[in-house]
């Protein structure tokens, strides 16, 4: 299939040959058409399969058709749970309408809102904001949605779980009823087919297509991930020693906690490392200036929280690390969505201590395969990990750590790491998930 087959206009297919797509992504081929034709659409499909542009340029397509503006009227929303992806997607906005006279901006929290509302005073054609800013601004009638046309809801699951349902459901309220539903989520829990059913009525019932590009259990096939067991205290060193023993060109390092991130920073920095770090707490333009830097190669090596490192769109990314362990599966897979994107191959390194058994289990359950282990010279660990049990269901999903212990895990439980891909299904799979519950 090329992207000439698919309706859209020439200075969208110029757009494109500029960015240098050959062909359209098993998403964008199958949304493609569906938007065009104004249907509501559904999807499953996670960062890195060319999502973005499965919806903008068919949005792009229909509104140019037919263009009419009106001051403080935005046609197109898109709804971002963070503000690196609303930068993110509105720079993909721009690079795909940039042979079209369609304007486009990103409205965010932690910058001044006068500039943005200066944008919007001749309205815009698509809008790409994040919720708690679009409400402000429309509660300071910066802007108005009567003409609203066309709602998009990406990476959905993560606003659920960033807690943006209620807020999400009060710019639903505001819309126009006669407008086209677009939902691209990574995962389908609950909460995000309520919130599906509640933004486009009756959707899962009858006028809303389902897509599923990336089943839930599934990642990118051409990351290749590993994990290694290590001590807490020993993970600082074991991230600096591979870093200088492979030669990483690049890593993205997952942490938990803000000020963990700093002391990261720190450690490696006694080592000779040159890194920095993205979390909540640095100003927005500290923030862009850091990705950056990053994007560009300047700097080698970023560590952040999951929440900032949600945006980070980095064509080349070479390689993730879970310098500590998501709790859950969803974010592990959205993690390592951020290298091996649209082909390129990745590598995704997960740092797996004692107390993470459990966030182990999960993850490899929903994954429905072990992750690969490697032992490193020079690091060898107190406290083993048994290898998971892969029909493993987490009985009260509490975040807390302490209850991740495998407080009953004896070494009869582990198997070498060498017992190979496949899922335990027999009778004892079922004993240890009582053991374990
Ligand atoms: P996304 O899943 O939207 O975050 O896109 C992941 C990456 O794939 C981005 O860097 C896009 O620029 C790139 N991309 C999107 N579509 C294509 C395509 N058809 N061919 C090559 N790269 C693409």
């Amino acid at each position: 299939m090329s992207f000439s087959n698919l309706g859209l206009c020439d200075p969208i297919l110029q757009a494109i040959d500029d960015l240098g797509y050959k062909t359209p992504t098993p998403i964008q081929g199958q949304a493609i058409p569906v938007i065009l034709s104004g249907k509501d659409l559904i999807a499953t499909a996670q960062t890195g399969t060319g999502k973005t542009a499965a919806f903008v340029l068919p949005i792009l397509e229909n509104i140019n058709k037919d263009r009419k503006l009106r001051g403080k009227r935005i046609r197109t929303l898109i709804l971002t749970p963070t503000r690196e992806l609303a930068v993110q997607v509105a720079d993909n906005v721009a690079a795909y309408s940039k042979h079209l006279g369609l304007t486009s901006m990103a409205v965010y929290g932690g910058v001044d809102t006068q500039p943005q509302k200066q944008r919007l005073i001749e309205g815009i054609d698509v809008l790409v904001a994040t919720p708690g800013r679009l409400i402000d601004l429309a509660h300071q009638r910066a802007l108005y949605f009567d003409e609203l046309e066309i709602l998009v809801l990406d990476e959905a699951d993560r606003m659920v779980d960033m807690g943006f349902g209620a807020e999400i459901n009060k710019i639903i309220e505001r819309l126009p009823e006669a407008r086209q539903n677009l939902m691209f989520s990574a995962t389908l829990s609950d909460d995000v087919l309520a919130l599906a059913d509640s933004f486009s009525e009756g959707a899962l019932d009858s006028r809303a297509v389902e897509l599923s590009i990336s089943p839930k259990t599934t990642t990118a096939p051409n990351i290749d991930q590993w994990l290694i067991t290590v001590d807490k205290d020993r993970k600082s060193a074991l991230l600096s020693h591979l870093i200088t023993d492979q030669a990483w060109d690049q890593a993205l390092i997952f942490i938990e906690k803000k000020h963990g991130a700093a002391k990261l920073v720190d450690q490696l920095g006694k080592r000779n490392i040159v890194a920095d770090a993205i979390h909540g707490d640095k100003s927005q333009a500290s923030r862009e200036k850091i990705l950056a830097d990053f994007k560009s190669g300047k700097l080698k090596y970023l560590v952040a929280t999951g929440v900032a490192a949600r945006g980070i769109d980095i064509g080349e990314l070479s390689r993730v690390v879970n310098y500590d362990m998501p709790f859950k599966p969803e974010e592990y897979i959205h993690r390592i969505g951020r290298t091996g994107r649209a082909g390129a191959a990745g590598e995704a390194i997960s740092f797996v201590a004692w107390g993470d058994f459990k966030n182990l289990c999960a993850i490899e359950s929903r994954l429905n395969h072990i992750i690969k282990r490697k032992e490193i010279d020079g690091f060898p660990v107190r406290k083993l990990v048994p290898v998971s049990i892969l029909n493993y269901v987490r009985k009260s999903p509490g975040p807390s750590p302490r209850a991740d212990r495998p407080d009953r895990a004896t070494s009869k439980h582990a198997r070498p790491a060498s017992t190979g891909s496949k899922p335990e299904s027999g009778p004892n799979a079922r004993t240890n998930k009582h053991i374990w519950g």
